[in-house]
């Protein structure tokens, strides 16, 4: 079930250059979200909505976050909110994570794929180890709230700038490699994605992904956001909107896999 309507923003910040963060007061929304499902938000002006990830959950106050780059016109346009404005959403939407209970998991998020996981450790706290990856020091962001989480974090950047200099798959495979982890997490850019699920395949540890792809009404009736998923050996194309942006590993097609 999601929920339609314009919630006051209560609060906005700059993490980094171009990189904001909102929390509206969204009772209803806020009771039905879990940590990796979107919300489509209107940017002024324009038709279509934009899809971004519901970072932050409260459910005591009732309160949604986001954390959003400017990409182009329609993040810019909705950049130019502020306290005190509405913010136009439709939330909670697709299916998000599935969080193992009790058991160690990690979460590995590039640049803005970051937010996402943030929800998550909430849930797993101390079980979770976070592996955050960011082109350099002036791009990192919520790494201290995964930490204040109780999360071992992680932090690697391009050029080295900040924690180790590289790709999160460094870290990720001495994780693996001890055996103690029940479950990868994972959001950021494809090449990335990929490389983490080949990887957790290599180690049989299942992995969930939240893709992200162009999507035009977020609830599953445009089919613009078609990927290649296989189940039982048969290729179809799902939804990322409405059958993700969440999906396991295993039901994902083309090169996702080695
Ligand atoms: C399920 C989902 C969750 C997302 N969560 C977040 C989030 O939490 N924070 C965040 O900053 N962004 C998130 N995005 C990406 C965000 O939706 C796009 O950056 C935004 O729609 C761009 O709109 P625009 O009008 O500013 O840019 P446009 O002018 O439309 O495009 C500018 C640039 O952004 C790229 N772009 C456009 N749409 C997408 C898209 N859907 N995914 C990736 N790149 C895109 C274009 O290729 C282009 O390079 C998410 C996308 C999806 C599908």
């Amino acid at each position: 079930m999601y929920y339609c309507g314009k919630y006051p923003i209560i609060s906005k910040t700059t993490l980094a250059k171009g990189i904001y963060s909102f929390t509206v007061e969204a009772h209803e929304p806020a009771e039905e979200a879990h940590a990796g499902q979107f919300a489509m938000i209107s940017a002024p002006g324009f038709q279509l909505r934009r899809p971004i990830s519901i970072c932050g959950i409260d459910k005591e106050h009732g309160t949604l976050r986001f954390v959003f780059e400017v990409r182009g016109k329609g993040t810019k346009a909705i950049a130019s909110l502020g306290e005190g404005d509405s913010l136009d959403i439709m939330a909670p939407l697709g299916n998000g994570f599935r969080i193992p209970e009790g058991k160690r998991i990690a979460v590995v998020g590039g640049g803005i794929g970051v937010p996402p996981l943030l929800g998550v450790s909430s849930v797993s706290g101390e079980l979770c180890t976070a592996i955050l990856g960011f082109r350099d020091y002036s791009r990192i962001i919520l790494t201290d709230e995964f930490k204040r989480n109780g999360c071992e974090t992680i932090i690697c950047t391009d050029d080295g700038s900040v924690g180790r200099e590289g790709m999160v798959t460094f870290p990720l495979a001495e994780l693996l490699e001890k055996g103690e982890t029940s479950a990868v997490l994972a959001c950021g850019p494809e090449p990335m994605l990929k490389a983490i699920v080949k990887m957790c395949e290599v180690y049989k540890v299942p992995c969930q992904v939240s893709l992200e792809q162009r999507m035009g009404c977020g609830v599953g009736a445009c089919v613009t956001c078609s990927c290649l998923t296989v189940r039982n050996g048969k290729e179809f194309y799902s939804r990322v909107c409405k059958d993700g942006p969440v999906f396991d590993s295993d039901v994902l097609g083309g090169d996702f896999h080695g």
